[in-house]
């Protein structure tokens, strides 16, 4: 039996593709296994995975330049041994020197010489090693620690600028979303009103109204309204969230009034969905001192997403408890036994208008099954818990419709020492 022995792998990092696939052809026709990365990150991640038997690192790279790259490469433990030649057309006056300061322990110079390249290669790959007397060690280990110091402050200036125009930006989009909320409430709240009027007119018209049917459009309309009113005051509502502007009305609330009138909101007597919903432990809590309208959003949306989630048949239930840590207060658990949220989603899902999956099947509903919404809901329970002292978080095996591992959200609640 023979044994074919191991290709030597060749990892070239370079980011010029033409200079890449003329290493690639000129060494491939010696039998070697030619790797080829764009970045130096790249080139790291590669070499990581592929352990070759020799780098060649082009030294003129925007990201981490040939220098860094190897710097870097030295302090991995499985590749501080692997000989890396710098291949540059850096030919000035010590760059030698430099690249073998950095890491390196050769250096072959661009343009590349054909008929010698493959040698040059071989003999690095049989054990030649380039060295720097201590003298010159000291001097370009200097110079190379000056240059990464200059590079490092160049990006952090890059970087300050950029956050800064991406806070400007992020400003923008904030304050467009505040005007532009603010803009369709003055007319929502008129429409508002006018339906109500039309409602009440054509009740007081009796039998004739309700023949013509214009009182259940009335009727409709005003449904509409309610829901579009709704999406305005959630947009608001993050707005006010965003810019730490969500003042509290703080007196002492009894959670199971609050979750039971967030219920009550949901109104799901009027939907077809057979839901089992139950409150456990609520009535015995203590009092806290809290907004209760503000909260009772909180249980609103999270009853409304248990309830868009859950399929015909399962079962919701609110549960509530003591806890010491980390400071006295309750925790209330909405448990349903729905489509579940994957883990990957389990901190974006508290993020705006972070939508699991396909936007296409999108369909506005408070209680339709996977009914959708923009997004706004958890966040906003979030930054009423957070206005609070709280803290919201999930826990859900994982998303599957099929089998419906079911989704838990708590809300801590602090108990503020002058709550009764
Ligand atoms: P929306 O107002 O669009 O429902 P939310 O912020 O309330 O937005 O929820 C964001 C997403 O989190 C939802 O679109 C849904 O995919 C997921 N989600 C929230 N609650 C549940 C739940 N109880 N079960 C399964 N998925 C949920």
């Amino acid at each position: 039996m023979t044994f074919e022995p191991a290709p030597t792998k060749i990892l070239y990092i370079d980011d010029d593709p033409n200079n890449r696939a003329l290493v690639n052809r000129l060494l491939t026709s010696y039998d070697f296994t030619v790797l080829e990365a764009e970045t130096g990150l790249d080139g790291i991640q590669l070499a990581r995975a592929e352990k070759p038997h020799l780098i060649l690192m082009d030294i003129n790279m925007p990201g981490l330049d040939g220098h860094e790259t190897t710097t870097r490469m030295r302090s991995i433990p499985a590749l501080e041994k692997i000989p890396i030649v710098a291949v540059t057309a850096r030919t000035t006056k010590g760059e030698r020197q430099l690249a073998i300061a950095a890491g390196c322990d050769g250096f072959i110079t661009k343009p590349i010489d054909i008929d010698r390249f493959p040698e040059q290669v071989l003999s690095y790959l049989d054990g030649q090693r380039d060295t720097l007397t201590m003298q010159e060690h000291q001097h370009y280990l200097n110079q190379y620690s000056r240059k990464l110091v200059d590079r490092l402050e160049t990006k952090i200036i890059e970087l300050q600028e950029v956050n800064g125009q991406l806070q400007k930006v992020d400003k923008l989009k904030t304050d467009f979303i505040t005007l532009a909320a603010h803009e369709l409430r003055t007319p929502i709240t008129l429409v508002y009103g006018y339906t109500r009027l039309l409602q009440s007119t054509m009740r007081n018209l009796g039998a004739s109204s309700a023949e013509s049917g214009v009182g259940e459009l009335a009727d409709r309309i005003f449904e509409s309204v309610h829901r579009l009113n709704e999406v305005v005051n959630d947009i608001l509502n993050i707005a006010l969230i965003e810019s730490d502007e969500m003042h509290l009305v703080r007196q002492s609330v009894d959670l199971a009034e609050v979750v039971e009138a967030a219920l009550r909101e949901l109104d799901l007597g009027k939907t077809n969905r057979n839901l089992n919903i139950s409150l456990e432990a609520l009535d015995g809590l203590p009092h806290i001192q809290a907004d209760p309208r503000r909260l009772q959003q909180v249980f609103w949306n999270l009853l409304s997403n248990a309830i868009k989630f859950t399929p015909d048949g399962g079962y919701i239930v609110v549960k509530g408890w003591l806890v010491d840590t980390p400071h006295p207060g309750i925790t209330i658990a909405v448990r349903d036994t729905g489509i579940g949220i994957n883990a990957a989603d389990h901190d974006g899902i508290f993020e705006q208008f972070y939508i699991v999956g396909d936007t296409a099947y999108h369909s506005t509903s408070k209680t339709a099954f996977r009914g959708g919404g923009m997004g706004l809901g958890l966040p906003i329970a979030r930054g009423i818990v957070a206005a609070h002292g709280g803290r919201i978080w999930v826990e859900s095996e994982k998303h599957n419709p099929k089998t419906n591992p079911g989704t838990t959200f708590y809300v801590y609640l602090p108990q503020t020492d002058d709550a009764d």
